[in-house]
């Protein structure tokens, strides 16, 4: 029997619990079906809006300005600045991040000592933001060999912030692993495991792992009122973590985003996943959308593979938010690009050859592959109709802008899958009849084999 909601998102990405999260606030009964683990556990954790403008020098202060800028092809510009702010109205009601206070984007540094312009960013980067004249102490880790502090510290100061910047790199404390996850470290800072050292008259002996840290750092200081950590401090309780070394060092730590694995991405995905457990969203995670069956011009259900089992999924609406071309939710062959999942129109040149620039840093169309909509974001075929009246697209399925040139990627996720979701939810729920009747199945369908592997927390995961 097939399992009815009101609203099937494909993909668990940010666009993706987006898209749920703001369907659910319509009152929609809705569900998330996706097969693997998003990019956010690769990204930074940063939530960038817009940090570049194709074809513009420096960058962007305030992204909300610059949206008429944009060719009118970008997703931005087909849900305009009031979705670009109610992508992010549903951010800060999810996560606790900063950034909130102002439309101008944030400074921050990142690993490779460049600065990053960002709307929002974790409680846990906030003390090293660029514009604070602080001096700033970078502290690396051995083991932790994507952050190199001296090399940062020295970009940082080439490229003009307004603080002195130094760097050192010391032996995390303990007795860990040289290949040891950044999340086994991440874990001894969130328990304050204690670790050994040699005491006095080589006596060995204990002490907690933050004190143990600072004490390393401590000799480092030199009067920096500011010590920066790549993004390792705590899984669970960064907070708590950053307080305690803080505590012990006497001045204010940050975390420089670092990844993949990327901390402040998994804590993200964390509030997240909380908030649709809140909202009463499903998950049915670990699983791919193979295949979908159709009604005419609309989709009547999506065909979930599992242990060879094909289990349909009805709904009244469906958003389409499966990720770009590093998730496969645009995938490319000799033949052309192609979405996977709906078969959507994906325009690409037909010369292969002018899906890249010779330049590496150039401009490469294929950066730009995706569906493109209409301004309620239903994917269009080649002759610029809807392809289903009751399928809309958010995210990095999304064609038309490059979210890696750009710096965008979080925000026309939130941008796209806040419009997407809110309209499939109030669509689903604007037919009290049709609604009620695809529940009628959905009801007797929730005993059946595929709840078995869903929960709203994601439980179920490979
Ligand atoms: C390396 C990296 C670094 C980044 N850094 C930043 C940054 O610093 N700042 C920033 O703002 N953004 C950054 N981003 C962008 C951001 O993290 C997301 O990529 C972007 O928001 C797109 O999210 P998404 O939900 O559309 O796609 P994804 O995160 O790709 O999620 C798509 C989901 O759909 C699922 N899926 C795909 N196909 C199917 C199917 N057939 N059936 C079921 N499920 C399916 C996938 O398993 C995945 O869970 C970065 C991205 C990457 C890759």
């Amino acid at each position: 029997m097939p399992i009815n909601d009101d609203v099937v998102v494909v993909g668990g990405g940010l666009a993706g619990m987006t898209a749920a999260l703001a369907a659910a606030r319509e009152g929609a009964d809705v569900r998330v079906v996706t097969k693997a683990e998003s990019t956010l556990r690769q990204a930074s954790g940063l939530v960038d809006v817009l940090g570049y403008l194709p074809d513009a020098d420096g960058p962007v202060v305030d992204p909300f300005d610059a949206v008429d800028r944009l060719p009118p092809e970008h997703p931005y510009r087909r849900v305009g600045v009031d979705g670009v702010r109610a992508g992010l109205a549903l951010f800060d009601a999810v996560a606790d991040y900063a950034g909130g206070h102002t439309d101008r984007n944030a400074l921050v540094p990142t690993v490779g000592g460049s600065v990053k312009p960002t709307a929002r960013y974790p409680a846990s980067v906030a003390a090293g933001l660029a514009s604070d004249e602080r001096d700033a102490l970078l502290v690396g880790f051995e083991t932790v060999v994507d952050f190199d502090a001296p090399l940062s510290a020295d970009r940082l100061a080439a490229a003009g912030v307004p603080f002195d910047a130094s760097g050192v790199t010391v032996a995390f404390p303990g007795d860990f692993r040289a290949d040891a996850p950044v999340t086994r470290l991440a874990r001894a800072l969130d328990e304050n495991e204690r670790v050994e050292r040699e005491g006095r008259a080589g006596v060995g002996e204990s002490l907690p792992v933050r004190r143990a840290l600072a004490e390393r750092v401590a000799p480092h200081l030199d009067g920096a009122e500011r010590v920066g950590f790549p993004a390792v401090l705590g899984v669970d309780d960064p907070d708590e973590v950053r307080a305690g070394i803080e505590a012990e060092l006497g001045v204010d730590v940050f975390e420089v985003p670092t990844g993949p694995p990327s901390l402040p991405g998994m804590r993200l995905e964390s509030e997240f996943e909380a908030a649709l457990d809140d909202a009463g969203v499903a998950v049915t995670a670990g699983n791919p959308v193979v295949d979908f069956e159709r009604d005419s011009g609309r989709v009547a259900a999506v065909v979930v593979e599992r242990n060879g089992a094909r289990i349909p999924h009805a709904a009244d609406q469906f958003v389409l938010a499966t990720g770009g071309l590093v998730g496969k939710g645009v995938d490319s062959d000799r033949d052309g690009v192609r979405e996977p999942v709906f078969d959507c129109h994906v325009a690409a040149p037909d010369d292969r050859y002018e899906w890249f620039d010779d330049d590496p840093f150039g401009d490469h169309a294929f950066a730009r592959f995706g569906v493109s909509t209409d301004d309620e974001l239903r994917p269009l075929d080649a002759g610029g109709d809807p392809e289903f009246d009751n399928l809309r697209a958010a995210g990095a399925v999304l064609g038309g802008y490059d979210l890696a040139a750009e710096n965008s990627g979080s925000g026309v996720s939130l941008a796209t899958g806040v419009v997407a979701g809110q309209r499939a939810g109030e669509l689903a729920t604007a037919d009290g009849e049709a609604a009620t009747g695809n529940r009628d199945g959905g009801e007797s369908a929730v005993g059946s084999e595929a709840s078995e592997q869903t929960t709203a927390s994601g439980e179920g995961d490979p």
